[in-house]
């Protein structure tokens, strides 16, 4: 904050160091969380108005320039071509979306990278077991563009959420289920009202108490949970997650010296998964917090973000310990032992 300030009050030149302080903030919201002074509430809104500026003044990093290209040309930032966004439902008999009552909103990170796919596929598979009415957009799908905004490329983001919003009203969408609790995000507070957006861990959650998907087998495993700051400290959900896992027997829960509101960003935020401000150096918030989990005497780390899912993996790779700790989506875990009533 003080940099930003003096970078404003031309007390400082713009620097690449500057630069890469200012990207390294993953937008996880502890500053808002646990900041003593009053303009607590506004730190991330700093965050992202100083990077509008850095924007605005022709100064985007490299890193940052490269994400924001890509996702103008491909709509996701893994250049891959728009019809391979729905691959990942190949085979499955999900349906296109074409007025059922849940789309399924997948996400870049969901219909592109192989952890994402793997809970992409674990969701489908349990709502289509659960008789959930719902569709995908597969191809027609465009990136959420909640990265975009917070790195403050506001001409990008307005494209995509108009791109977006149009196509959710052409096809008639009410109710949309997301994987990524960062589309979560941005749907919810930044596109046009007159959508439910749901997080699917709600979803599934609920399905369970409904009695519509019912655990069954034992898993027998210590399983602790990373609170995705998009869904917890953003957006106050820290019960369905853990209310899934309760439910599947065997599973003992363990929780994280810090966990909900105090949770420990992944360090996958405000693209950072793509752009690794971080490196993958031993002091890495994901290589921090994979350390964190192991302590907790768990077995298997679960997530409810795809994000998450693939900053952790890779820290577990890199700590050398994959064969004491693996990394779940909630959805994978519910998908090996649930059996449908
Ligand atoms: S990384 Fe998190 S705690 Fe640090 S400034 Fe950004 S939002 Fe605040």
């Amino acid at each position: 904050m003080w940099l930003i300030r003096a970078w404003m009050e031309e007390e400082i030149e713009w620097s690449e160091s500057l630069g890469k302080i200012l990207y390294a903030c993953t937008n996880c919201n502890n500053c808002v969380q646990s900041c003593k002074f009053p303009f607590n509430d506004e730190i991330v809104n700093i965050i992202t108005a100083t990077r509008e500026e850095v924007v605005a003044n022709g100064l985007v990093m490299p890193k940052v320039a490269r994400f924001f290209r890509n996702i103008e040309a491909y709509g996701n930032p893994y250049r891959e071509p728009r019809e391979n966004r729905g691959r990942w439902a190949e085979g499955m008999g999900i349906e296109p979306y074409q007025g059922q009552e849940f789309l399924f909103y997948v996400g870049c990170v969901g219909s592109f990278d192989e952890k994402g796919q793997r809970a992409a596929k674990a969701l489908g598979e349990l709502l289509t077991k659960a008789g959930v009415s719902f569709g995908i957009l597969g191809s027609r799908e465009e990136c959420d563009g909640n990265e975009v905004n917070m790195l403050g490329e506001s001409r990008i983001f307005q494209m995509l959420r108009e791109k977006n919003s149009q196509l959710f009203k052409d096809a008639g969408v009410k109710k949309i289920i997301t994987l990524s609790p960062h589309a979560y995000n941005v749907f919810r507070k930044e596109y046009p009202g007159g959508l439910e957006v749901f997080h699917y861990t709600r979803i599934l959650a609920d399905l369970i108490k409904e009695g519509k998907l019912k655990p069954t087998s034992k898993l027998n495993r210590r399983v602790s949970y990373h609170d995705p700051c998009f869904l917890g400290r953003h957006a106050g959900e820290y019960e369905a997650p853990r209310q899934i896992l309760a439910a599947i027997p065997g599973v003992e829960l363990v929780e994280m010296e810090r966990n909900r509101e105090n949770s420990f960003c992944c360090g996958g935020g405000s693209a950072n998964f793509y752009t690794d401000f971080f490196g993958g150096g031993e002091n890495s918030p994901s290589r921090i917090r994979v350390r964190e989990a192991g302590k907790s005497g768990a077995s298997v780390l679960a997530v409810a973000c795809p994000t998450c899912a693939v900053m952790l993996g890779e820290a577990i790779k890199d700590e050398g310990i994959e064969e004491k700790l693996v990394i779940k989506d909630i959805a994978e875990i519910l998908g090996e032992p649930v059996s449908h009533q």
